[in-house]
């Protein structure tokens, strides 16, 4: 017992000091009492007023946990906390620097969708919020067919029966709201409430203080940053930070299909310049996500709907760019496969449905980039979603990573109840960090490795990948591992 107590000791001595050394170095610590000095501390009176604790010296309102950043993950991330029964005594609160609108559901689909998980789906149906979407809308994605147009090689991905979908394709407003609907009452949750400022703790022995724009103070036990690819929680627990922007836009939009069609397969072409993406919604319409060079963003955003449609068209269509030695070579290794690893046809390839426009005023343009925190926690703080990850939406799997973030903290936080810790401990929010980077890192290297491997024309690595692909696709339980990984 007294060697566990002194181990203990010991190690949140290394811990303080690790953490002082940091502090000083870092310009976080500065940063905050550089902003300490001007910004003046408040705190809510019962009235809802801000009241000046300079002049009252009463204590800023305390939470036990605060997230901030009320985005997809965020939001989920308080309703799941929310639903712990071990958390149910705990005072919570989200906070979320924009207004909050009133909203319904349009008639038009939104050009912001997403492709969610099995994992997604599961999380969803615990919490309540699958049978909102549902009664809104979501489209089931019964296949999923890549293929390139350096060459005929392609790949398909199919449902194993109605339970065990590729994915369903949602758009963000509708899995906002849906899970909005569900956060429990007790659970607090503040609009415009912009953080301007975090002080963090070394230790446990102090709180985590937040400072918001309207000028009042909040402290909290455990502050869970969901504030995003830019969070000034990551910024300020000054960990390091590896990414980059491609120098590609993700081109979004509504599709107008030239005519009704069941519409459950999902698309993706890769081209040199990047992939596009058609996403099912309904019988006649589907959801685009064209990455490109900034370049050719900009010229396809100045286009006329009907000259961006004949430019789309053409990129699912167009096979001008094979290479004739690699469809010559491909074609036989397609017989010797078909020799050897003979298949029941259900591979076969399928033609994409054929685009007659653009729904007006829906194309937009997102910078697509990569990031990833090298740590997810320090003491009293977690990141989770694209505050701790940023991926390329090829594989559409940015926001699914965030709700696997959400049920790994959920379940760490349980079990530091359970064990009587304190939520805030850093070793405790460790284990949340190791298996949630296991996942993350090996997913984000795979994406990585799609985006490389694609990016490229060059005559080699054309054939290859293109050989690579055949194959795997005629490899079933290879095929099979490849889906169970992405759906999480
Ligand atoms: C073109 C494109 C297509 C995509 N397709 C897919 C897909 O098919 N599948 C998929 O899984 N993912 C997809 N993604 C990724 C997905 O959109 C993101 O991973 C997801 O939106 C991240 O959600 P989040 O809640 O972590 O962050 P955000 O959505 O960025 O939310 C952060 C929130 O924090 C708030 N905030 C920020 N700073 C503060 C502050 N200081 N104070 C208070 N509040 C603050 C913001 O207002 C915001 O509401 C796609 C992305 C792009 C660009």
């Amino acid at each position: 017992m007294v060697t566990i107590m002194m181990k203990a000791v010991r190690g949140s001595l290394v811990l303080s000091l690790r953490e002082r050394s940091r502090w000083s170095c870092g310009h976080c610590i500065s940063g905050w009492m550089g902003r300490a000095a001007s910004v003046r501390d408040y705190h809510t009176t019962p009235t809802g007023r801000a009241a000046s604790v300079r002049d009252d010296h009463s204590a800023p309102t305390h939470y036990d946990i605060v997230v901030s950043g009320g985005g997809m993950v965020g939001f989920a991330m308080a309703c799941s906390l929310g639903h712990s029964k071990m958390l149910s005594d705990r005072r919570i609160l989200l906070l979320e620097g924009a207004a909050d609108k009133t909203w319904s559901l349009p008639e038009e689909f939104s050009n912001r969708v997403c492709a969610l998980n099995s994992h997604t789906h599961r999380l969803f149906h615990k919490l309540g919020v699958w049978e909102h979407i549902q009664h809104r809308r979501a489209q089931p994605v019964k296949r999923m067919q890549v293929w390139e147009s350096c060459s005929e090689a392609m790949i398909t991905f199919d449902a194993q029966d109605q339970e065990d979908l590729v994915a369903h394709i949602v758009e963000n407003d509708v899995i906002l709201h849906s899970i909005k609907e569900v956060v429990p009452q007790h659970i607090e949750v503040e609009y415009n409430a912009k953080v301007e400022g975090y002080k963090l703790p070394t230790d446990l022995s102090s709180k985590v203080m937040i400072s918001l724009q309207d000028g009042r103070t909040l402290s909290t036990d455990l502050l869970i940053g969901a504030d995003g690819a830019k969070s000034l929680v990551r910024q300020t627990m000054g960990v390091q930070y590896i990414g980059w922007d491609y120098d590609q836009m993700g081109i979004v939009a509504t599709l107008q299909l030239s005519e009704p069609v069941e519409n459950t397969v999902a698309w993706q072409r890769f081209l040199p310049t990047g992939p596009v993406a058609l996403l099912p919604l309904s019988e006649d319409r589907s959801s685009l996500v064209w990455s490109t060079t900034k370049v050719k963003a900009k010229n396809l955003l100045k286009l006329s709907d009907e000259d961006f449609t004949d430019a789309l068209n053409k990129a699912i269509w167009d096979n001008s760019s094979g290479d004739e030695m690699v469809q010559i070579i491909h074609e036989k290794w397609l017989k010797l496969l078909d020799i050897f690893l003979p298949t029941s046809g259900a591979d076969i390839r399928q033609l994409p449905p054929s685009v007659s426009g653009v729904v007006p005023s829906t194309r937009g343009a997102f910078p697509l980039g990569l990031g990833h925190a090298v740590h997810y926690v320090r003491p009293r703080v977690a990141l989770i979603g694209d505050a701790a990850h940023r991926v390329h939406p090829l594989a559409g799997q940015g926001v699914n990573l965030g709700f696997g973030d959400v049920s790994c903290l959920i379940d760490t936080l349980e079990k530091a109840v359970l064990l009587g810790a304190d939520i805030g401990e850093e070793r405790i929010l460790h284990e949340y960090e190791s298996e949630r980077q296991k996942h993350n890192v090996m997913m984000m290297a795979s994406i990585e490795g799609l985006y490389r491997l694609y990016n490229t024309r060059v005559t080699p690595v054309v054939l290859l990948r293109s050989l690579g692909l055949s194959a795997v696709n005629v490899i079933t339980p290879l095929k099979r591992q490849i889906m169970d990984r992405a759906r999480g």
